[in-house]
């Protein structure tokens, strides 16, 4: 087999190699389990007791439907029934059960696929259109087999594979959290989506935008998966799959010499300290912020937790989540930005059209600002865990002073049935912003009296103001963190904020990227909060640099005229200044 090898966009970093499994949410997810061959006779009695189930379910529907003076609509279900009876398909599935030993669901799902593949593509428009009776029918016997909420759980993936599909939403990421799912590619994405974020929580390898990775890998091809150059290779050959192995084995030994440093503080050669804060999406992620050496949280995107369920999280929920992930950062501060809906991530309990969520939309203070009850929840749940560690308050999405003054009367309303009901909570608590919205920037000497704080979030903030959708592959290049524009406006509010003895982080993707973080420092910013995974790298090349070089590189970058420009600039001062994780990145 010939090897090929897929462009993307570069999501997360590592290499993973493995078998493909094709994720289409249109279909049915169902993984291959190995049957011994006294098993045989069991999964053929399986599968044609599920199709004996699904008969009758189909004629119970259709008896209803007759009785409902639906009848017309009734005759669609013999089409059903006729796929069912089908004795070539049923064939098919024994055959392939007793050759292959593989379990009947599996081998039926796959069975299905090629006559649905075969379908599509006959011309005739009546024989065509059997493709939805026969992947209707497919669906109804696999729930049989499987159970309906195994079909889309990808927690159900029992064996190490790497997952391809045209999209995966951040909810689809978030219940990633399955040992088995060693990386993953998509069609469509760019590299701050949440989805790319969350991947490079978990530590799994992963690719977006690579356009047509559906269409070309097949299940159970042997894949080749290098997040840090965006390169999905199928079917590699002998002296790649070598050459990769290799590749692994000196990340691994570079990523030990960190060890030496996770105890000492992120201090440049000439003694700027940075604060290095770790970015977190799940509660079960403040463990690895521990373990990576995080001085605390910098950025908690709590609406993950409204997420994957069918209800919105209560007040206690939320203040036992929050309590739980103060206890593990024992003493450290823990920075909670209250939800931030809309853009990519959706919540499906709330039934809203998601393109009231657009990016530029009803989205993150905005939607608060117009459902206070909601907001009011969290924020009463956020107060009250305060009384047990550090914690901080930062608002998403802010446009300018008017809506820091709203949110803020809210917060005000809740502070005071809070005292009224005698609850304690920390009276001090700091109250900052996310600056992500070009005007807020803008305006961030007005912001900065009166927020505690800012957190540049770049990965909206160069969205906004190249007017560039951060997931959308098509712009991928257009999505330049170091653009004229946005360098500018990270420099007016770090400028504002120190005007007003006021910190300044960087919680985007920029503060995860060795070469970016380096312009960030020179550009004065106080403190970076990325994925945990990052942390030490970053250590590494603060620990490298002097604060000196780092500005001189800042004001070189001020001066040029386009984002490819400071790009090279700034990989060019990584080179130069921390030569070894240079390498690492781009050998
Ligand atoms: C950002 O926009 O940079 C940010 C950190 O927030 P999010 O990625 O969650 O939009
Ligand atoms: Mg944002």
């Amino acid at each position: 087999m010939k090897e090929i090898v897929l462009k993307g966009v570069p999501a997360a970093p590592g290499i993973a190699s493995g078998l493909a499994f094709i994720l289409d949410k249109q279909e049915y997810l169902v993984t291959p389990r190995a049957i011994l061959e006294k098993e045989v006779p069991i999964e053929i009695a399986r599968f044609e007791e599920a199709l004996i189930h699904t008969r009758q379910e189909i004629i119970e529907i259709k008896k209803k439907m007759s009785n409902e003076l639906l009848g017309e609509h009734a005759q669609l279900f013999d089409a059903h029934l006729l796929v069912l009876e089908d004795r070539a398909l049923i064939e098919e599935v024994v055959k392939r059960i007793k050759k292959e030993h593989l379990g009947c669901e599996y081998i039926f799902s796959e069975v299905i696929k090629k006559y649905v593949k075969i379908f599509s593509k006959i011309e005739d428009e009546y024989l065509r259109e059997r493709v939805t009776d026969i992947n209707d029918v497919g669906r109804r016997v696999l729930k049989n087999l499987v159970g309906e909420h195994k079909l889309h759980d990808l927690n159900s993936i029992t064996e190490s594979l790497i997952i391809i599909s045209h999209d995966l939403s951040p909810s689809d990421t978030a219940s990633m959290y399955n040992q088995n799912i060693i990386a993953f590619a998509t069609d469509i994405g760019g590299r701050t989506s949440h989805t790319a974020i969350m991947a490079k929580t978990l530590g799994v390898p992963a690719i977006v935008g690579l356009k047509d990775a559906t269409l070309q890998v097949q299940n159970q091809d042997y894949l080749i998966v290098d997040g840090r150059k965006g390169l999905l290779i199928i079917n590699p050959a002998a002296e790649t799959i070598a050459f990769y192995e290799k590749e692994k084995n000196r990340m691994e030994e570079f990523r030990g010499q960190f060890q030496d440093i996770k105890n000492l503080p992120a201090e440049t050669t000439d003694g700027r300290r940075i604060q290095l804060y770790a970015n977190l999406e799940l509660e079960g992620e403040a463990s690895s912020a521990k373990i990576n050496f995080a001085e605390g949280i910098g950025l908690y995107r709590t609406e993950f937790f409204y997420m994957n369920r069918t209800d919105m999280p209560t007040e206690d929920e939320q203040f036992d989540a929050y309590k739980r992930v103060l206890g593990i950062m024992a003493g450290q501060i823990v920075t909670i930005r209250t939800l931030d809906l809309g853009g990519d991530k959706f919540i499906s309990s709330l039934q809203i059209p998601k393109e009231m969520y657009a990016y530029w939309g009803w989205r993150a203070i905005r939607f608060c600002l117009a459902c206070p009850d909601i907001f009011k929840t969290q924020l009463r749940a956020i107060l009250r865990a305060s009384h047990f560690g550090k914690l901080q308050i930062m608002y998403p999405m802010i446009s300018g002073p008017e809506d820091l003054r709203k949110a803020n009367a809210i917060l005000d309303e809740v502070r005071a049935s809070l005292r009224r009901e005698n609850i304690p909570f920390d009276e001090a608590l700091k109250v900052g912003i996310m600056i992500e919205v070009p005007s807020a920037a803008m305006t961030a000497d007005l912001l900065a009296k009166e927020a505690a704080f800012f957190s540049i979030g770049t990965n909206d903030l160069i969205q906004y103001t190249l007017a560039v959708d951060r997931v959308n592959e098509q712009t991928a290049d257009m999505y330049q963190p170091g653009h004229p524009g946005v360098l500018r406006l990270i420099k007016l509010t770090v400028d504002a904020a120190h005007a007003q003895g006021k910190e300044v982080s960087v919680c985007g993707e920029m503060a995860n990227e060795p070469h970016l973080a380096l312009l960030l420092i020179g550009l004065g910013v106080d403190c970076l909060s990325m994925s945990p995974l990052s942390i030490l790298q970053i250590k590494k090349m603060i620990r490298t640099v002097s604060f000196a070089n780092t500005q001189k590189v800042a004001n070189e970058a001020l001066q040029l005229s386009t984002g490819h420009e400071v790009e090279t600039l700034a990989q060019k001062a990584l080179k130069e200044f921390v030569p070894d994780l240079f390498n690492a990145k781009n050998e």
